[in-house]
């Protein structure tokens, strides 16, 4: 079924006019919340690969992608741990790398956002000056509540105090935001929707909490589950689309885990089901007059 809101894919094949797609690397880094800096057991849903389990090298991926899709160019997309926590001379060792390959147009650096010094600031932005950037600000939730309960490690200001540097530079920004934490209500992970799309977001994802293998939640809580079923879950989401500005770009609304890792919801490695079940609650919502803009 076709998507019935603005997918950064969309985004991506109009600005460059072929697919373009992310090469998932990891550059090796790691992240204050799990190197004692800050804490030692890191976000309590966060895997020990802290979200890398799809990474593998550079030229693989695009061996087997161009295989599937010739045309394609590809963006190289620092996903694991917080991939501006190192010196430097380090990141610009491993991106300068990554942005030589032929056919990658553009680079996507996950991090915390109390890991944006200036010079790191200052370098992001000559980058994005002569290459396509987005940066991912992992914040889950406004909630100060939950992001004790998670072990987050910053309060909210360091978010709105990153969001307003990189916004400032010209930094296109992604805010990543997870639905289900312990201890949230619908009504908080909406208002979690509503307060980061009122800053001046490039994009939005999200996804329901998935309670992983080797979790510091797995380990405490081993028989959490973020939505009893799908059909929550589809409902929250539609509701969260509906609420995000047409000009934000939607970069995923599902979860990405390997199914030997995923513990639960065990529905979750579900992608097209999910992504169908939401695209047709949309589509229904349109109909009926309830979705302004798309
Ligand atoms: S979710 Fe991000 S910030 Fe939290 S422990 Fe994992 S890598 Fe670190």
């Amino acid at each position: 079924m076709q998507n019935q809101f603005y997918t950064i894919g969309t985004f991506l094949q109009e600005r460059f006019g072929v697919r373009v797609v992310k090469l998932s690397i990891d550059g090796g880094f790691t992240c204050p919340n799990r190197d004692g800096s800050l804490s030692w057991g890191g976000c309590s849903f966060c895997s020990p690969h802290g979200s890398g389990e799809l990474a593998s090298s550079i030229p693989d991926q695009i061996r087997l992608l161009s295989e599937k899709w010739p045309d394609s160019r590809y963006l190289a997309y620092f996903q694991c741990h917080t991939n501006t926590y190192a010196p430097l001379a380090v990141l610009k060792e491993k991106f300068e790398a990554a942005l030589s390959w032929p056919g990658v147009v553009g680079l996507v650096v996950a991090t915390r956002p109390d890991c944006l010094p200036d010079e790191v600031l200052d370098y992001l932005e000559e980058l994005n000056q002569r290459t396509f950037l987005w940066v991912e600000l992992g914040l889950q939730t406004i909630h100060e509540g939950t992001a004790d309960r998670i072990n987050r490690c910053y309060p909210l200001p360091v978010y709105d105090d990153a969001v307003k540097n990189l916004a400032s530079r010209g930094i296109r920004i992604v805010t990543h935001l997870i639905f289900g934490l312990p201890g949230e209500t619908r009504e908080q992970m909406l208002q979690s929707v509503d307060y980061v799309c009122d800053g001046p977001i490039f994009g939005i994802k999200f996804h329901m909490l998935n309670l992983v293998r080797g979790s510091a939640l797995a380990e405490t809580v081993p028989d959490y589950v973020s939505f009893q079923n799908m059909e929550d879950y589809v409902d929250l989401a539609a509701e969260a689309i509906l609420r995000v500005p047409p000009g934000i770009t939607i970069h995923r609304i599902t979860g990405d885990v390997p199914r030997k890792l995923l513990i639960s919801p065990e529905w979750s490695y579900q992608k097209r089901t999910i992504l169908n079940s939401i695209n047709k609650r949309l589509a229904e919502k349109k109909k009926n007059g309830g979705l302004v803009g798309y």
